[in-house]
């Protein structure tokens, strides 16, 4: 799969105003990997393919983790994590991309986890403060993503898990552990 291909499936898979969105996290990516060091070609590929699932049938989604035997916990924590974990089941079975770095990027990058690799950290981190996002505190996560990528990650953790715990919505275990460990990490 290369960059023109996988464009145009998600031209095809997704609204003008989230593929805007996908060419904003692309450019974000390609800046981070190149500020800490990460393969810019893999992280591209992931930036453009990460929301490949995002307007599928919620219904579609949850039988595709029951049938293709995806982790069942996923289906307790509300449908915005599913398009993550299907989208990269997808990406594999049906547009056959077969590199791992990339699926693993596309597949953590809602909910990260802990100890990411490089790629995961920034498709995750680019998702989160492209510029045509607007969320409380992300000023102060695009200040230290110009330094420090693990505590730019988990700021980005701690506000979604805050906002998350605000609203009384379930948080997936891994999002916790993925915060657990990086705040572990600054001491
Ligand atoms: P987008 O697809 O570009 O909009 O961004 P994301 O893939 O990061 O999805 C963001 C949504 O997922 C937000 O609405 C978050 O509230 C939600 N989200 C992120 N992490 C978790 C989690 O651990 N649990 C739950 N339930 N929702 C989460
Ligand atoms: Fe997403
Ligand atoms: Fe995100
Ligand atoms: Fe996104």
């Amino acid at each position: 799969m290369n960059e023109i291909e996988a464009f145009d499936a998600v031209r095809r898979s997704l609204k003008k105003r989230r593929f805007e969105h996908t060419e904003r996290v692309v450019e974000e990516g390609e800046k981070l990997a190149n500020r800490f060091n990460v393969n810019v070609e893999k992280v591209r590929l992931a930036a453009i393919l990460h929301d490949y699932a995002k307007y599928r049938p919620v219904e579609e989604m949850r039988n595709t983790i029951i049938n293709a035997g995806l982790e069942e916990r996923l289906l307790d924590f509300g449908d915005e994590i599913l398009h993550a974990f299907v989208g990269a089941y997808y990406l594999e079975h049906e547009l056959k991309v077969a590199d791992r770095d990339v699926l693993s990027a596309v597949k953590y990058h809602t909910t990260g986890r802990a100890n990411m690799t490089g790629i995961e950290k920034v498709v995750f981190l680019a998702d989160y403060i492209e510029p045509g996002r607007n969320f409380p505190g992300i000023e102060e996560v695009r200040e230290i993503a110009k330094l420090d990528l693990d505590q730019a990650c988990f700021m980005a953790l701690k506000n979604t898990i805050g906002f998350l715990v605000k609203k009384g919505q379930p948080v997936y275990p891994e999002t916790f552990e993925a915060y657990n460990y990086y705040s572990n990490d600054l001491k």
